[in-house]
């Protein structure tokens, strides 16, 4: 275990690298085709990614699964030519089936990288082969590489070579934000910077693939998922300014996140009280019968999708709740840095996974709630404590002023589920 400090007001990092239990970048599929439907997942891989795609999401994602079978169970692994002309042959069978399709992203798995396929260079091939008709793109999915919000971060940097350069006087009036949201969130948000003066809006990824928004020197950046480090630092790259602000969680966040943007456009606080301050008092009105339940509670977050940091910032600072322990997979200093600053001091973090020791000290905290992943939970709940699935979250439209009510009762459900099973 290695130790480094974070900033000054909080406990030296923990830092660890062992065992993990966290999905990999594949599951990202499971929004963003949803996000995307004229976009095509096909995941080189085996039987069991196909497996971890369709019963852990519940959803057919790909129809092929049985690709990756054929690399593993039929081919000769060695064998890449074979896997090549397999890969060839299957999408231009899926193309032929499916005409709706306009953007092919081919997502790198633990078998594909293990035979060293290079998709990369495959994407190339195809791109050639299916020039006018379809893009084909690649990332990587694996779980050697990736943890599950990863996959997103993975999708959305193939897709920004594509983006057309803005001229800079364009540019400069853009605001662009980074991350799936649900489309009615999204909506909402982009109607109440339109309220505050900023009209030109546009998403990555957008809701057609091929709608790509034009990005240039002086775009500014609003991320909206914490997890989107590779995706932040290739715009910064390409000129893009990007707006540091904590992350749209709870009415706090929410509220910092916009007018953080506003401010980037010099838009007057005035103005961004008279629209938001409105739906603050709400937003804080819908909290507070879930600060009953969660208020005083002891919160241990255990790595897994990145939306630890900004998720504890909110349960403690809106909700009342103590921090026992905040794990990130990874914590990206520089988009972390309005987050860091608002948690309470003292507030131990840690980042990377190793199960055990973090079991360990979770022995011995005895926390009331612990966030994680699936794997993780029904230990825990066998030994009495509550748990919430991080996935649910990243599932679960919770971004923004408007849904902090219901981040709260997310939260709050589990803790009254024991409490009155508890009674029964
Ligand atoms: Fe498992 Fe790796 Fe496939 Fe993910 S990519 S399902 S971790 S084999």
């Amino acid at each position: 275990m290695a130790v480094n400090a974070p900033s000054t007001e909080l406990p030296p990092l923990i830092k660890e690298s062992g065992q993990r239990e966290v999905f990999c970048g594949l599951t990202s599929i499971v929004w963003l085709h949803r996000r995307m439907p004229d976009a095509f997942f096909l995941v080189v891989g085996s039987r069991t990614c196909a497996h971890l795609i369709q019963s852990a999401a519940g959803v057919m994602i790909f129809a092929e699964p049985r690709f990756g079978t054929a690399i593993l169970g039929e081919r000769d692994l060695a064998g890449l030519a074979d896997a090549n002309e397999e890969l060839d042959r299957l999408v231009a069978q899926l193309l032929a089936r499916r005409p709706e399709i306009r953007t092919l992203f081919l997502v790198g798995s633990c078998p594909s990288e293990v035979i060293k396929l290079d998709l990369a260079r495959a994407a190339e091939r195809l791109g050639a082969q299916h020039r006018g008709r379809v893009t084909v793109l690649n990332y990587s999915g694996s779980g050697i590489e990736t943890t599950f919000t990863q996959g997103e971060d993975g999708a959305l940097q193939a897709l920004i070579p594509l983006m057309p350069m803005a001229p800079a006087a364009q540019a400069a009036q853009q605001l662009l934000i980074a991350g799936t949201l649900a489309d009615g969130v999204e909506d909402r948000l982009i109607s109440l910077f339109g309220k505050l003066g900023i009209t030109n809006v546009a998403t990555l990824p957008p809701r057609r693939s091929t709608e790509l928004p034009g990005v240039g020197p002086g775009t500014k950046l609003l991320v909206a998922q914490p997890f989107l480090s590779g995706t932040a630092r290739a715009w910064i790259d390409r000129g893009a300014q990007l707006i540091k602000a904590p992350y749209p969680l709870g009415v706090e966040g929410s509220r910092a996140w916009m007018a953080a943007a506003a401010d980037a456009f010099g838009i007057a606080p005035a103005q961004v009280a008279a629209v938001l301050d409105p739906l603050v008092e709400r937003g804080q009105r819908a909290i507070a019968p879930h600060r009953e339940t969660l208020a005083g509670k002891r919160l241990f977050l255990l790595p897994d999708s990145q939306l630890e940091i900004p998720l504890a910032r909110f349960l403690s600072r809106e909700c009342g709740m103590e921090l026992v322990e905040v794990g990130t997979p990874y914590l990206d200093r520089t988009l972390m840095a309005p987050e860091l600053t608002l948690l309470p001091e003292g507030t131990q973090l840690s980042e990377g996974q190793h199960v055990e020791n973090q079991l360990k000290r979770l022995e011995v905290q005895r926390p009331d709630l612990v966030v994680c992943g699936l794997g993780l939970a029904n230990p825990l709940e066998a030994q009495g404590i509550a748990t919430k699935w991080s996935i649910e979250l990243v599932f679960s439209p919770i971004h923004g002023i408007d849904q902090a009510g219901d981040l709260a009762e997310l939260i709050a459900r589990p803790l009254r589920r024991r409490s009155s099973l508890s009674f029964t």
